[in-house]
């Protein structure tokens, strides 16, 4: 925390060595696109899509979970979908899964939390439970889990466009992120498979 606290009291210095970026942030946001992800540390959309402040709309959890539309039970996921596309204007909406994410893991039964986590366990209690491969070395060279992650990315795209906001107007794009490789993958509807991007 120290270090963290260091940085937030030298924020003023940070700001007034770059006037120009941070002036422009008085006026009102218009981020191109909205980052569905986890709420993981080791995921920082900055390092991965070199943006800055401004550029990228957020909508974080433990899992990088979308529920279905559900008509009358406004929550956290749905109102920022529909202010990121009503209000905000955002026509390209990014829901990323990552590498070594905890949250599919203990989804498929790979990791038990050592405590009791009630809320946790109802936050994925309604979720599909993704195919795991837990083969050390798969021929793709990508690390196990990462099949479970990029089914689990296409199971909440599709929950996402029950949302009335997200209409043909707005083009979603499932990723995969390998952090240890730096890679990111997105997903090929006619390949029906994670590629480069
Ligand atoms: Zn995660």
């Amino acid at each position: 925390m120290h270090a963290l606290l260091n940085a937030a009291r030298r924020f003023p210095q940070t700001v007034s060595a770059d006037p120009e970026r941070y002036a422009k942030l008085a006026a009102p946001q218009h981020p191109e696109v909205l980052l569905i992800t986890c709420s993981d540390s080791r995921v920082v959309p900055e390092a991965i899509l070199g943006s800055g402040p401004g550029e990228v709309f957020e909508l974080r959890n433990a899992g990088g979970i979308v529920p279905s539309y559900t008509p009358g039970r406004p929550g956290a996921e749905q109102a920022t979908v529909e202010y990121a596309v009503e209000v905000l204007g955002i026509r390209d909406v990014v829901v990323a899964g990552h590498s070594g994410c905890g949250a599919v893991s203990a989804l498929v039964g790979r990791e038990v939390p050592p405590v009791p986590v009630p809320e946790v366990s109802g936050w994925l209690a309604p979720l599909r439970v993704p195919t795991d491969d837990d083969t050390p070395e798969r021929l793709d060279g990508a690390p196990p889990l990462a099949v479970a992650v990029q089914q689990h990315v296409l199971h909440q795209v599709e929950a996402l466009t029950t949302h009335p906001s997200v209409d043909e107007d707005v083009t979603v794009h499932p990723w995969f992120i390998d952090l240890t490789r730096g890679q990111v993958l997105r997903h090929d509807a006619a390949a029906d498979a994670f590629v480069a991007l």
